[in-house]
């Protein structure tokens, strides 16, 4: 049988975070109630005038940049036009002509392997407005129409759904990590188009591309992956179908996807610049200042963790998961706590903690500089890993200092004063020593037992049983 492979290309849209939308003065937010953070501009009253948001067009000229990107010089829109209930003006105002960035890559990592998606373009756009369809009626909510949108084309340069969503994944941190986007796929800020077709061994199409619109969230675009993969390779192998090129829709209900229409019934958009917005220069030292304040991003994080702190991948991966606790890790590291000490207490004991008490590290009582106080304690042997865990519990529950607690449990390392403690035992128990020195050696745990019993268990055992071998003579 021919040895066939999928191959994905894939259309992400994400909502941009800002405080007004693209073209309007209208609010940006999600909480408020239906239709009320609307302006006659995303309404599309008569004589209405759009004004760009110059904020979504330096978020899409650091994404552009952190793409690899050739930037623009120019920000040009064009209209798209076409009917809709969710587009009151009966066009889109996007980029077709010379979107803001333009031939880009981004790095992402997949099952151990660093791999490069290419990326064809990306745009800036306004969002439509939201519609519910409900049984008998359907419902529409203006507050979506005119929200920053940004649209990433890749070249259909994916060969498995695994990769498909590890590209995806590193994007949504990357829009996380730049607060250019909660990128929040619940809240559905995030939709893809997924291109799908099969190739054959010299990289040959054998099926036709089939596009599944508007898929929200990363386990519903696996599923279509795997769907469309199948009945790509059914329809291939055995006939079951005629495929053509067409735009279809996933249905979580049924976990398939249907058709909505193909290409003989694809919509001429007669697209042109669209006269309402001047062109926008884009200059030099814009493109240079927005690249020189991108922070350091997810994946160049987690290869540091791995190469310069030796940290596992799995921890390295459970370290950036978001932008807050890594760069509370990094701290640690900064202020002297070792690394791998540090990925622990910050894998295992504070997001365990963090996960119990559902809030997020920046509400943590827990500072970089209290942990490394119990960390100090611990590697200079104050204190066991067991009074470390329970000084760590302690700290966060009644809101004090580590420091207060470590004095309070310090194990006694002092020789001079564990040797009198010890030499007055021994003359307080002159039959024991007697018994010991005649070949009973198991009553050296007694005068251990004593030890501890005189300091209520602080004294530190090493030196205490070094000090007894030499005393008891
Ligand atoms: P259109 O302009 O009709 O939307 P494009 O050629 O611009 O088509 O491609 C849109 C998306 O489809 C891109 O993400 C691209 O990577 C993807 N794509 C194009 N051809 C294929 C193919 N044969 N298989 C999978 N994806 C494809
Ligand atoms: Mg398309």
């Amino acid at each position: 049988m021919e040895n066939l492979h999928v191959v994905i290309g894939l259309e992400m849209h994400c909502e941009l975070k800002s405080n007004s939308k693209v073209f309007s003065f209208g609010k940006n937010a999600y909480s408020d109630d239906a239709n009320t953070n609307v302006s006659p501009v995303d309404m599309a009253f008569p004589g209405i005038l759009p004004v760009v948001n110059k904020k979504s067009v330096e978020q899409a000229i650091e994404m552009a940049s952190i793409l690899h990107c050739d930037i623009a010089n120019t920000m040009i829109f064009d209209r798209k036009n076409y009917y809709y209930p969710d587009l009151p003006k009966g066009y889109q105002i996007t980029q077709c002509e010379r979107p803001v960035g333009i031939n880009g890559y981004l790095e992402y990592d997949s099952n151990g392997e660093t791999k490069k998606a290419i990326i064809h373009d990306i745009h800036l756009e306004e969002d439509s407005a939201a519609l519910d369809h409900l049984p008998k009626c359907s419902t529409i909510d203006y507050n979506r129409a005119g929200v920053p949108l940004l649209e990433v084309v890749t070249e259909p340069c994916f060969n498995s759904a695994e990769d498909a969503i590890a590209y995806l994944e590193n994007m949504i941190k990357i829009y996380q990590y730049t607060n250019i986007s909660d990128a929040d796929t619940k809240r559905g800020q995030v939709r893809c188009d997924v291109n799908i077709s099969l190739a054959n061994e010299n990289g040959e199409y054998v099926t036709p591309r089939t596009e599944v619109k508007n898929v929200n969230s990363l386990g519903n675009i696996y599923n279509t992956i795997k769907i469309e993969e199948e009945r790509h390779r059914n329809a291939y192998f055995n006939h079951t179908e005629e495929l053509v090129q067409e735009t279809r829709r996933y249905d979580e209900e049924t976990n398939t996807t249907i058709r909505m229409r193909t290409k003989v019934d694809a919509i001429d958009y007669k697209y042109f610049v669209e006269p309402n917005i001047p062109p926008y220069v884009i200059s030099e030292e814009l493109k240079s200042k927005i690249a020189s304040e991108i922070p350091m991003l997810p994946l160049e994080r987690k290869h540091k963790y791995m190469e310069e702190y030796k940290l596992s991948e799995v921890d390295a991966n459970t370290l950036i998961k978001n932008r807050e606790i890594s760069d509370y890790y990094n701290k640690c590291i900064e202020i002297g706590i070792d690394p791998i000490t540090a990925s622990n207490w910050v894998s295992v004991n504070i997001l365990g903690e963090l996960n119990k008490s559902n809030i997020s590290i920046k509400d943590f009582y827990l500072k970089e500089e209290y942990l490394k106080q119990i960390t100090d304690a611990l590697t200079s042997g104050k204190i066991s890993s067991k009074q470390a865990k329970e000084i760590f519990a302690k700290s966060i529950e009644e809101k004090k200092e580590p420091k207060n607690y470590i004095e309070e449990n310090s194990q006694i390392s002092d020789e001079a004063t564990l040797r009198e403690l010890i030499t007055t035992i021994i003359s307080n128990n002159q039959a024991q020593k007697e018994a010991y020195l005649n070949g009973k050696t198991n009553l050296f745990d007694y005068f251990v037992g004593q030890v501890m019993k005189e300091t209520r268990g602080k004294a530190n055992p090493v030196l205490t049983k070094e000090l007894l071998s030499e005393l008891l003579k």
